[in-house]
């Protein structure tokens, strides 16, 4: 890749541009001077041959450039492009005419003649000035056209115009006197205004300030091209030297375009490759940073969580020995405050301890004591524990018979207590009295998971909603004036835990029908029980 200097350098303007178009200036007097020194009659059989390979070249070099330009309009919407797109489509295609015009090719249309390739010659040359002159004077103008469409309309006009000098030539005023066997005044006089047009672009260019590299070969171009067209407007026979010198010259012109347009073209990827390798610099830096300040909030986190968890067993603590009246007798009323104290501490530490959970797990600092054991006797555990709950609230709880008594799991016992309690208390709180919840226990079709669902008939949650519900602090009827509770980051400490211990989770449920919750994980070898620490 360029480095911005020599970039710049490339692009930069151009001191060194003058002497070097003056130098070209004089190469191409030279070969006039050439041309007028070994003035020859080229033979008729070698012409042929010589003005055809000529031909060729240019029409493949107008064509590219008549491309160039409709891909450059795709892009700029310059006027400027689509006026070259156009002109270089025109050139290309009357050149090709003018070809096949000439002596020796098969007659096109109408027959051929000297005079009909001269016309054609003329017209694709006028307009080639002309659209240089719009081109230039049209400046850095930008419009939005059709461009196919247009494209698609300027060749069938062309097509037709190419038939009607066919058919009407012998109506135009001749270009050649084949009596005389030379051109006629008023094809030398449409020559001098070619190089009017080509003239003026250059006078245009020439009046900025400073020239660029690009306005430097474009400028190269026009003035190839005028001494080009005076060699149109010097040669006697159509054979001779001067007649063969347009023609070269006529390439380098049309070469030079060339070059101006794959310069853009280059100018314009590296420009847009360098931009892109400073938005990825800048995205890495971001990202850079970004990690940083993520670091930093678990962090936080994880040291504010832990800070309160401190002073607030403190008040758990002590309101449980006021209860228990080691310190004096109380009254009914400051019992129950009493109480109402201790279940908000409560609750108030369950929340800490998700959120710190999910901070140490986000910042990779769990720590998993994964042992085997019985799956009967976590379930029996928990459940036990959030029974009291359940008969309060009267929901029914249900352990379903378990298939295998001794079915193992290999995980870290404290976490998958955590999910299932997590588990039930989500279906406690969403499924209303005389609901009913059953937990149930099966080996998968694997063989290698056994999958623990808690199934509950309570409200139930949309599909839309089932996927997201495990998004951190998401929650279904997230409103200010929500019926439940909650900090909509139990799921997702759930689903976290479960991966940590190796499983999956799924959530099925049906809207007022009820929802049921299935992890697994992974089977126990049977005659293991090993203590081993995994740190995440
Ligand atoms: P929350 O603290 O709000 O319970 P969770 O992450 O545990 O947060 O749950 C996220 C949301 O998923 C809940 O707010 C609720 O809308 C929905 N949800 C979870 N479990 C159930 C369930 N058993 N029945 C119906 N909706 C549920």
């Amino acid at each position: 890749m360029l480095s911005d200097k020599l970039l710049k350098r490339r692009l930069a303007t151009g001191e060194h541009f003058l002497p070097r178009l003056v130098f070209w200036f004089f190469v191409i007097l030279l070969l006039y001077y050439f041309a007028g020194k070994c003035y020859i009659v080229i033979p008729g059989r070698v012409y042929p041959g010589v003005h055809l390979a000529m031909e060729f070249a240019l029409i493949i070099t107008a064509t590219c450039a008549s491309l160039m330009s409709w891909y450059d309009y795709k892009y700029k919407f310059e006027i400027r492009a689509i006026v070259l797109c156009l002109t270089f489509c025109t050139v290309a295609m009357i050149q090709f005419v003018h070809a096949v015009s000439y002596k020796g090719m098969p007659d096109f249309l109408t027959p051929n003649t000297v005079n009909k390739a001269s016309t054609y010659w003329i017209i694709s040359n006028l307009f080639m000035g002309a659209g240089f002159l719009t081109a230039v004077f049209s400046g850095d103008r930008v419009r939005r056209i059709k461009v196919n469409r247009v494209l698609f309309f300027w060749i069938m006009g062309n097509l037709l115009l190419v038939a009607a000098v066919a058919y009407f030539l012998p109506y135009l005023p001749p270009m050649y006197d084949p009596g005389a066997g030379k051109q006629t005044l008023l094809k030398i006089a449409l020559e001098y205004l070619i190089i009017i047009m080509l003239a003026l672009p250059v006078l245009k260019i020439w009046r900025k300030s400073q020239m660029n590299k690009q306005g430097y070969y474009f400028c190269m171009a026009l003035i190839t091209g005028i001494f080009s067209e005076l060699a149109f407007t010097l040669y006697s026979n159509a054979y001779d030297t001067y007649n063969l010198l347009g023609h070269i010259l006529k390439i380098i012109s049309y070469a030079f375009i060339l070059k101006v347009m794959l310069d853009d073209a280059v100018g314009m990827l590296y420009e847009t490759n360098r931009t892109l390798e400073k938005q990825r610099e800048m995205l890495a830096e971001t990202n850079l940073q970004l990690q940083e300040k993520d670091r930093l909030k678990d962090e936080f986190l994880a040291n504010a969580n832990h800070e309160l968890r401190t002073p607030l067993a403190a008040v758990i603590a002590f309101t449980e020995l006021l209860r228990e009246e080691s310190t004096g007798k109380l009254n009914n009323l400051q019992k129950d405050y009493l109480n109402e104290i201790n279940d908000s501490g409560r609750e108030l530490l369950d929340r800490i301890n998700g959120f710190l959970d999910l901070s140490k797990i986000a910042a990779g600092k769990v720590v998993l004591y994964t042992e085997i054991f019985q799956v009967n006797e976590l379930i029996e555990t928990v459940v036990r524990r959030v029974r009291p709950l359940f008969n309060n609230k009267g929901v029914v709880l249900e352990v379903a018979p378990f298939p295998n008594e001794s079915l193992q799991v290999l995980a870290d016992r404290d976490k998958a207590g955590q999910i299932l309690t997590n588990l039930l208390s989500n279906a406690l709180k969403f499924t209303p009295p005389d609901g009913n919840v059953v937990v149930d226990t099966c080996l998968d079709e694997s063989g290698r998971y056994v999958a623990i669902s808690v199934k509950d008939t309570g409200i139930g949650i949309a599909p839309g909603e089932q996927q997201r519900i495990f998004e951190p602090f998401y929650q279904v009827d997230g409103s200010a004036a929500r019926k439940y509770g909650g900090t909509g980051i139990g799921l997702t400490l759930v689903k976290k835990l479960v991966e940590l211990n190796g499983g999956t989770i799924k959530v099925s449920s049906n809207l007022d029908q009820g929802t049921t919750f299935t992890f697994t994980l992974p089977v126990g070898e049977k005659d293991g029980g090993e203590l081993s620490n995994n740190v995440e």
